[in-house]
């Protein structure tokens, strides 16, 4: 994505983290080079926060954490003497973008806090519903706050002595869980060589019922408690990366609000030719990752996604494993993945669910194509419509409509890639000019053209407007806006930043006002069921075929005002 891709998401909705963590297999100290690593898949999640990244390493002791966190894109935090410091076996890593109160060093993750029980780092994505009354209740614990931030009250959270009944259940989940290993040893005899996970075996653990379980029981029995008390306190939306004693543990909200996926590390293939199979490698280390996107990069393969409520534990040269689920509180039935994952923040070439995100904004511009073809005033006009889209985000959808509708693809912008976060302030002049700074119409291409402009989504509908004119003065006969996704009527509280109420288009026009105002011959969104139902039918599929049932759900909030919980203010 280029500085101009990232600039057009800031000013509009906005993903506020990305989270990465790497730990190394074989022999300590690796020769993996973990910060390395853990700067390339930070790098790959560069468009989920622009603001401000850190990394924290670990050499395994647990006094041995070094950080370093700047403000700025990753390019210009980390250069080679930053990675060379931050020597450690395993490591975690964030990038933010800010929504408050500008661009503050402070608030740059992961978080190191020093506690009764020892050091841990924690690196965040999402916002907790909750957090004002959670605020409240960490104040008056006598605990006090020093940033805004909800990583901060999370961290704090982990800090404070669980009550009870958390560390009761703790015992007894860890309890279960060695005594499941023992079965497992003495079914299927120990078998299982520390130094021999290759993608082969890994791809076999799940089948298992009770496999091999890291026996560290105190410092687990300690943090998941204290994981557990966290959960109970907050509902959602939070992915977690937690690095404690030297291993890395990663937690997803009961409702899976924020995404969160397991890779393992492969050897790179030799230079010169592409690899025949990889699944019979050692698998050199594990990683986690907001997004599988960051994957190719360091080299890493899928493993899993964190299922909801997931606290997954990795260590060295084991298997993840589950610590446990936690659920969803009562009467919650149904996970709520963040629907605009799919349709805007995730970066296309992730697999979201076990689905490419490609893929699925290309179904939605089908399912757009089948819900609002365009009306012609005569059969004949047929030959002059042609299907744009407005580059770069929405093409995987115009490319659906095309197909669907059977009208041609044609590219109708030439997109200046170099305009983007330099050009901060223009002057009155050259900010009249709007988008024509980093748009250039092809009008050789539509001119005397029925245009169909294919966009994922429309917040406050400037951009657009001014793109339609562009269009309309270079040539163009018609244009007719389709939007890829439903309209947006409500701020979301669960880790994305939307303009408020006020500030949505859609909350002010019905398509007919919003197309007049734009100066387009027509508007018309994606409907909310045609959404779900081109995100959920592959999923549905793929459950039916494996005969898996697990509840299928996703937050559509910011649609229909229907959040996943009460919100608390
Ligand atoms: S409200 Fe919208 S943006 Fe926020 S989590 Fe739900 S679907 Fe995602």
């Amino acid at each position: 994505m280029d500085s101009d891709e990232i600039a057009k998401r800031a000013s509009l909705l906005q993903e506020k983290c990305g989270i990465f963590a790497c730990i190394a297999n074989g022999n300590y100290p690796t020769s993996l080079d973990v910060a390395h690593i853990v700067c390339l898949g930070l790098i790959g999640l560069q468009h989920r926060g622009q603001e401000a990244a850190g990394i924290v390493t670990s050499t395994t002791v647990e006094t041995e954490l070094v950080a370093h966190r700047g403000t700025g894109l990753l390019s210009q935090i980390f250069n080679e003497a930053a990675i060379k410091s931050l020597k450690g076996n395993l490591g975690i890593g964030h990038t933010r973008y800010s929504t408050m109160g500008g661009i503050d060093l402070q608030l740059a993750q992961p978080y190191v806090v020093h506690t009764s029980y020892g050091t841990l780092s924690v690196a965040h994505n999402g916002e907790l519903v909750n957090s004002k009354k959670l605020r409240k209740k960490i104040l008056e614990s006598g605990v006090g706050l020093s940033t805004g931030s909800d990583s901060e009250l999370i961290t704090q959270c982990l800090s404070l002595p669980p009550p009870n009944e958390f560390r009761i259940k703790s015992a007894e989940i860890i309890k279960k869980n060695k005594s499941n290993q023992t079965i497992n040893e003495e079914t299927n005899g120990n078998n299982e060589h520390q130094n021999g996970l290759t993608p082969e075996s890994a791809k076999k653990e799940p089948e298992r019922k009770h496999s091999r379980y890291n026996l560290s029981g105190d410092a687990d029995e300690e943090i998941l408690s204290r994981l557990l008390h966290l959960m109970s306190l907050t509902p959602l939306s939070y992915s977690l990366i937690l690095m404690y004693q030297g291993n890395l543990y990663a937690i997803r909200d009961p409702f899976g609000n924020r995404p969160l996926t397991c890779g393992m590390l492969i050897p790179p293939p030799a230079e010169g030719g592409p690899r025949a199979s990889c699944e019979n490698l050692a698998i050199e280390g594990w990683v986690v990752s907001s997004e599988s996107c960051s994957f190719p990069s360091v080299c890493a393969k899928i493993y899993r996604d964190l299922e909801p409520g997931e606290i997954l534990k990795i260590s060295k040269n084991e298997l993840p494993r589950t610590l446990t689920i936690v659920e969803r509180p009562q009467g919650a039935t149904l996970p709520a993945f963040c629907i605009f994952e799919y349709v805007y923040f995730a970066r296309p070439d992730s697999l979201l669910e076990g689905q490419a995100v490609y893929s699925v904004r290309m179904k939605c511009g089908k399912q757009l194509a089948i819900e609002a073809p365009i009306h012609l005033s005569s059969p004949e006009m047929a030959s002059k419509v042609i299907v744009a889209p407005i580059p770069e985000t929405s093409i995987p959808a115009t490319l659906g409509f095309a197909e669907q509708s059977k009208y041609s693809y044609v590219e109708v912008f030439s997109k200046n890639r170099y305009v983007g976060r330099t050009f901060i302030q223009p002057s009155t002049r050259l900010r009249r000019l709007g988008v024509a700074k980093k748009f250039g119409p092809l009008s050789q291409n539509f001119e005397g053209k029925i245009i169909i402009l294919v966009e994922d989504s429309i917040v406050r509908g400037t951009t657009i407007g001014q793109l339609v004119k562009l269009l309309k003065e270079a040539g163009a006969l018609e244009v007719h806006i389709r939007v890829a996704s439903p309209p947006l009527h409500y701020p979301c509280y669960m880790g994305i930043n939307i303009p408020t109420k006020e500030e949505l288009i859609a909350n002010h026009l019905n398509n007919n006002q919003l197309a007049k105002s734009l100066g387009a011959n027509s508007l018309v969104y994606l409907s909310l069921e045609g959404l779900k139902k081109t995100v959920q039918s592959d999923i549905r599929e793929k459950q039916k075929k494996m005969n898996i049932n697990k509840p299928i759900g996703h937050c559509v909030a910011c649609l229909n005002g229907e959040y996943p919980v009460d919100l608390q203010f």
